[in-house]
C-alpha cells in the first residue's frame, strides 16, 4: 500500500535522508521546513501521514501536533513526531499532543517504515469508513457526529500477560482510569475475547507456552475481535519481532521496562481511535438500516422487499418448498385521515403493524409496500395454510379498534389477497394485488385467492375465506 507523507523538518540534510528512505519505499513524500507549511499543506488534504520533527525553530513540533489534533478537518490525519528527544517525558508530551507514534532520532529504519506502513493501513481503512459514514449522513440518517480526540477514559481492557512484574507494572498504571481484566493463558484469553465488550488487548510478546504474535494473528482473524485494537508488551531485545505483528494488524507497542504514563498515554490513543471508528461503524450501520426500514412502523420496506424476493422464490423453487405472499390494504383508509386527520392516521398505521406482527411467525417477513399496503411473506406456507393466516390477520384488525390518541380508538379493517409462488405463473405479487383487487370490489374486510386449476370444483374465480 502505498500513501503520501508529509516530512517535516528544518533541517534539509533530514529532510533529504527520510525522503530517499520512503521513495525507495515506494511512498509519495512531500515535505516542509516549517509548522505553518506542514499545517497548510495538511489542511489542503495532500497528505496521508506526517512525519514531524520536534525540535524547529518558531512552531515546535509539539504545537503543530495539537494544532493538526484541534482541527476537525485534520485531526484524522495519523502524527509520527520524531526527535531527538528520548527521554520517557518527551514521547509522553508528544502523544499528549495527540501523536500516534513518537520515535528517537537516529531513526530506526525497520522500525520507522513498519510504523509508516501500518498507519498507512489505518488510514485507509479509516478513511473508508467515515466516506461511508459521510454518505450515511446524506441518506438523512440522524448521524452522531464522531470525534476524533473524543473520550479515552473507562475502556475495558484485556491484559494477556504471565509475567508478574510485567502485569502488576501495568495494571497499576492502568486501573485508575480502566477496567482491565487479567487473564495470563493465551487461550482462555482468545475465548474471553472473542466473548465480546473489549476495547483494548494489551498482549506479553513474551508469553511462555504460546507464541504472543500468533495470538496477535489469531485475534486479527477471529470475527468478534478483529476491530478490537492491539498494544504488544515486549523486552527491548525484541523489537525486530514486534515489528512484525504491526505488519499484521498490532496497533502498537510498547518495550519494557514500561514506562508508567508512556503506557498510559498509548493506551488513550487507542481508546479514543477505536470510539471513533466504533461511532463511524454505527452511523454506517444505522444508514444500512435505515435503507431497508419504513421509519413509521419500523417493518422492512419495499426496497427491502424487493430484495428479498428474487431470492426467496429462487430458494422456495429449489428446495420445492411452498412460498406464499399475503398482500393487504386498509380499507377506506383516506377516510380515517379525513375524519381524524394525519397524524392519526399515522397512529393506526401503527398500530395495525404492532397488532399484526404479533399474530404471525417470526420467520415470516412483513412489509409495508407503501401507504396503507402491506405485504407478509411465508416461507414454507402452502396457500390454504396462508389463508388462515390471513384470516387470523383479518379478524384480528377487526376485532378491536386502535388508539389515535388518550382517549379516543378508531375502527379499521383490511381486505387481503394471497397467492403461492409455483401455482402463481410468474409474478406472486401480482398475483396476489389481483386477489386483493378482487377482495375490494367484493366489499372490502374479507380474504381471496385463486383457487388455482388443482381445485376444479372451485375454479373458475375467486374463493371468498371469509366475508366479513
Ligand atoms: P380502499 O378501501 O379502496 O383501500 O380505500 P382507501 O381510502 O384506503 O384507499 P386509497 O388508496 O385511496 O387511500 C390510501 C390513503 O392512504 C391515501 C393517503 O393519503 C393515505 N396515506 C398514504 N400514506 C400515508 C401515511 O404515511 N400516513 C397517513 N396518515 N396516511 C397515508
Ligand atoms: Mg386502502
Amino acid at each position: 500500500m502505498t500513501a503520501r507523507v508529509l516530512v517535516v523538518d528544518d533541517h534539509v540534510s533530514n529532510v533529504k535522508l527520510l525522503e530517499a528512505r520512503l521513495n525507495a519505499e515506494y511512498f509519495d513524500v512531500l515535505t516542509a521546513d516549517n509548522g505553518p507549511e506542514a499545517l497548510a499543506i495538511c489542511a489542503s488534504g495532500e497528505c496521508d501521514i506526517v512525519l514531524l520533527d520536534v525540535m524547529m525553530p518558531g512552531m515546535n513540533g509539539f504545537e503543530v501536533c495539537r494544532r493538526l489534533k484541534a482541527n476537525p478537518d485534520t485531526a484524522h490525519i495519523p502524527v509520527v513526531m520524531v526527535s531527538a528527544l528520548d527521554q520517557a517525558s518527551d514521547r509522553v508530551m508528544g502523544l499528549e499532543a495527540g501523536a500516534d507514534d513518537f520515535l528517537a532520532k537516529p531513526i530506526d529504519e525497520t522500525a520507522l517504515l513498519a510504523r509508516v506502513k501500518s498507519l498507512s493501513r489505518l488510514r485507509a481503512a479509516l478513511d473508508e469508513l467515515r466516506a461511508r459514514a459521510a454518505r450515511a449522513a446524506k441518506m438523512g440518517v440522524s448521524a452522531s457526529s464522531c470525534l476524533v480526540g473524543g473520550e479515552d477514559e473507562g475502556g475495558r481492557i484485556l491484559l494477556v500477560d504471565d509475567r508478574r512484574s510485567s502485569s502488576e507494572a501495568i495494571l497499576g498504571a492502568l486501573r485508575a482510569h480502566h477496567e482491565v481484566e487479567l487473564e495470563p493463558d493465551a487461550l482462555e484469553a482468545l475465548v474471553e475475547g472473542a466473548a465480546g465488550g473489549y476495547d483494548l488487548f494489551i498482549v506479553s510478546l513474551t508469553l511462555a507456552g504460546y507464541d504472543g504474535l500468533r495470538l496477535c494473528s489469531q485475534i486479527r482473524s477471529i470475527e468478534a475481535t478483529r476491530q478490537i485494537p492491539i498494544l504488544a508488551v515486549a523486552d527491548a531485545d525484541d523489537l525486530a519481532r514486534t515489528l512484525r505483528g504491526l505488519e499484521f494488524g498490532v496497533n502498537d507497542y510498547l518495550l519494557r521496562p514500561i514506562e508508567r504514563s508512556e503506557l498510559a498515554a498509548r493506551v488513550r490513543t487507542q481508546m479514543r481511535r477505536k470510539r471513533y471508528a466504533d461511532c463511524l461503524r454505527q452511523n454506517v450501520e444505522a444508514s444500512l438500516e435505515m435503507a431497508v426500514v419504513d421509519a413509521l412502523t419500523g417493518l422492512h420496506n419495499r426496497r427491502f422487499f424487493d430484495g428479498v424476493l428474487p431470492s426467496m422464490m429462487e430458494e422456495a423453487k429449489r428446495k420445492a418448498r411452498p412460498l406464499s405472499v399475503m398482500m393487504f390494504d386498509i380499507d377506506r383508509f383516506k377516510g380515517v385521515n379525513d375524519a381524524y386527520g394525519h397524524e392519526a392516521g399515522d397512529r393506526l398505521l401503527q398500530g395495525l403493524s404492532r397488532r399484526i406482527k404479533g399474530l404471525i411467525r417470526r420467520s415470516d417477513i412483513f412489509c409495508r409496500l407503501s401507504g396503507d399496503e402491506f405485504v407478509i411473506l411465508m416461507p414454507d406456507t402452502r396457500i390454504d395454510v396462508g389463508a388462515k393466516v390471513a384470516e387470523r390477520v383479518r379478524s384480528g384488525v377487526a376485532g378491536a379498534g386502535f388508539p389515535i390518541d388518550a382517549t379516543r380508538l378508531v375502527a379499521a379493517t383490511v381486505s387481503i389477497g394471497l397467492a403461492e409462488s409455483g401455482r402463481a405463473g410468474g409474478d406472486l405479487l401480482r398475483e396476489a394485488d389481483k386477489a386483493l383487487y378482487r377482495c375490494k370490489e367484493g366489499g372490502r374486510n374479507r380474504v381471496y385467492f385463486d383457487p388455482g386449476p388443482k381445485t376444479p370444483a372451485q375454479a373458475p374465480g375467486f374463493r371468498v375465506v371469509r366475508a366479513g
